[in-house]
């Protein structure tokens, strides 16, 4: 059986994240700031570089794939949730560079150019991350 957790809408957030920042600390940080336990995530804008992560199903590992050039944030979705105990956030990217040339995956971390952030906190009891011995992730599982 699939988990499946009911929650309701919370607080709506629009932040702009500054000129510099890492992409991936700024939203956890931001998240912490507002006592956000849950929420789902979206962004646009831009990065200067980011790393975006492809996961082995074979050897379990991540391969980093390092995108050295600018690129603009055509779409970037992912969640909050609770990873041992703070909001952890799992964010997938698809960049796109100069030519419109799209690269995509686990977002790792990327330097903001600059970013458009919209946070949708869900209420509720909060969703946990356990390390899931079939996969080697940390997915989220039922609190007990
Ligand atoms: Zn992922």
């Amino acid at each position: 059986m699939s988990l499946v957790q009911e929650l309701r809408p919370g607080r709506l957030f629009l932040c702009r994240l500054d000129h510099n920042s890492e992409i991936v600390a700024s939203i956890t940080f931001l998240a912490k700031a507002l006592g956000i336990e849950t929420a789902a995530v979206s962004a646009i804008g831009a990065l200067q570089r980011a790393e975006i992560g492809y996961y082995d199903q074979e050897t379990h590992e991540y391969k980093t794939i390092e995108v050295s050039h600018p690129t603009e944030i055509s779409s970037l979705t992912g969640n909050l949730s609770i990873r041992e105990g703070v909001p952890f956030l799992h964010a997938h990217a698809t960049l796109a560079d100069s030519d419109g040339n799209l690269l995509g995956g686990h977002l790792q971390s990327g330097t903001v150019f600059a970013a458009e952030v919209y946070i949708r906190e869900l209420l509720g009891r909060p969703l946990v991350r356990r390390h899931d011995p079939t996969t080697d992730l940390y997915l989220w599982s039922e609190t007990d």
